[in-house]
């Protein structure tokens, strides 16, 4: 069985919808099971969250004019790719009565003036409900049998409405109850991505982009042979082609390798997609519809093809803050402080680095919280700062994290030589640095200024170009 996701380019129109009914066509060949998991059309679930935002302060022009564009867009496609007559009128009906629904609860919004998780869970779902029963008739126009499949009653999750985590076992009851009879049927389940339900029944979303762990918790419910995402590109590439020109698809991936390349912004995945992987050891593929004959980057528990380094990524947007002073030294509990201060101030620390002096702890956050941790943090450590055991709170802003990727790093000696003399050779500062025990990642901190040249040294330093 190949649960097959498909991403908001790929479904962005009539001729790239055809295509993704092709591949999907193409691989039935080879194994009859397939279940198809779709996004939005490209920019539909911003264009969603906007109109509600707006509605939400008041302005009803944005989901007017937004209600125009779901409807051309998605009724142009049908119209295109839909043949059957009846089968066309009934797709445009139900695009009509989405779009109706959309302008009902925009107005709900505008009118109690506020919009909840809860809320807004309901309308940025609504793209891939557009969008499924469409593809299902575009596959049903190549002769073969498809179902829309609405996921809020396959996966069961929390009631974390805008970020919602799935119980795999009510999950997997539900998909196996209504997904096995439909492809014993010979139908080919179109599931909404994103998209999901409490048990209750209530509609929750899994988080932006989170079509990717959709078709990860699916395939896990259905004990999948693979799950295949398909996107825009090539693959998993070594280091971002917009900046390094020799950039290539990196092969192979270990899970680990591609959570942390997830996780540091390479987005081709979403984070969460290896986690229901992992357990069942279920393989990832990620495939270029574009480019269907390319074989992408395979995720698998172990890789075979060696190499150290397999790709560098960075995260842009970020500041360093230190809270430095002699008076750190051997006080238990600084750090302790340090972070819980920041928790409560709602920011997320991206990397932590302390030396073993203990005179400085240093850690990243997004720019935008720096200012709030640095004040929280001269509050919470008042008393330390009157007595001078502690210095000062500095913010670095416009800084990134730059960070090399690779399982192979582990116990291998000279990684860390190779990166700094490629930095180092180049007149690039190192601001902080660190290595989780895992050494499967190194993570540089670097002035924004520098991050283009860095990762373009170090991705010849380290050959990824192949
Ligand atoms: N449509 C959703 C989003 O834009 C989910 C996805 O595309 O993966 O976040
Ligand atoms: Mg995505």
């Amino acid at each position: 069985m190949q649960v097959m996701k498909f991403g908001g380019t790929s479904v962005n129109d009539a001729k790239a919808i055809s295509q993704v009914a092709a591949i999907v066509v193409d691989q039935l060949k080879t194994d009859p099971n397939v279940v198809v998991v779709t996004s939005a059309m490209r920019g539909v679930t911003d264009l969603l969250i906007d109109s509600a935002k707006a509605a939400a302060r008041g302005d009803r022009q944005k989901y007017r004019d937004a209600r125009q564009t779901l409807i051309a867009r998605h009724r142009d496609a049908a119209e295109a790719l839909v043949l059957d007559l009846d089968d066309l009128g009934r797709i445009q009906a139900l695009t009509d009565e989405r779009v109706r629904e959309f302008e009902r609860l925009c107005m709900a919004v505008a009118i109690l003036g506020e919009l909840t998780d809860r809320g807004l869970a309901v309308i940025s779902g609504l793209g891939e409900r557009l969008l499924a029963p469409i593809l299902a008739a575009a596959i049903r126009a190549r002769g073969v049998g498809a179902e829309f499949v609405d996921a809020s009653e396959l996966i069961v999750t929390d009631d974390n409405h805008a970020s919602a985590a799935p119980d795999m076992a009510a999950t997997r009851t539900a998909t196996r109850g209504r997904l096995l009879p439909l492809l014993a049927a010979r139908a080919v389940p179109v599931v909404t991505g994103f998209v999901a339900a409490t048990a209750d029944g209530v509609p929750t979303v899994l988080g932006r982009g989170g079509s990717d762990y959709s078709a990860a918790i699916l395939g896990a419910a259905l004990d999948a042979d693979e799950i295949q995402i398909w996107t825009d590109v090539d693959g998993v590439l070594t280091a971002d082609p917009r900046i390094v020109k020799s950039a290539r698809p990196v092969p192979e991936l270990t899970y680990s390798e591609a959570a942390e390349l997830a996780y540091f912004g390479a987005k081709v995945l979403h984070p969460k997609t290896m986690l229901p992987a992992i357990d069942l050891g279920i393989p990832i593929s990620v495939r270029n519809t574009f480019n269907p004959a390319f074989p992408g980057t395979r995720v698998v528990p172990k890789t075979s093809n060696g190499g150290t380094v397999k790709a560098i990524t960075v995260i842009r947007g970020l500041a360093l803050v230190t809270l430095a002073g002699r008076g750190m030294m051997g006080v238990p509990g600084i750090a302790a402080r340090t972070f819980a201060t920041v928790a409560k101030q709602d920011a997320n620390v991206l990397m932590i680095s302390q030396a073993s002096s203990e005179q400085s702890i240093c850690f990243v956050v997004p720019e935008p919280d720096a200012a709030r941790v640095a004040a929280g943090l001269e509050g919470a450590f008042a008393g330390e700062i009157h007595r001078r055991l502690i210095d000062r709170v500095a913010v670095e802003p416009q800084v990134v994290i730059l960070a090399i990727v690779g399982e192979g790093m582990r116990g291998t000696p000279g990684i860390a030589a190779r990166l700094f003399g490629a930095l180092g050779e180049h007149s690039l500062n190192v601001i902080a640095v660190a290595q989780g025990s895992s050494e499967a990642n190194i993570s540089l901190v670097l002035a924004a200024a520098d991050a283009d040249a860095a990762m373009q040294h170090i991705h010849a330093a380290f050959r990824l170009a192949g």
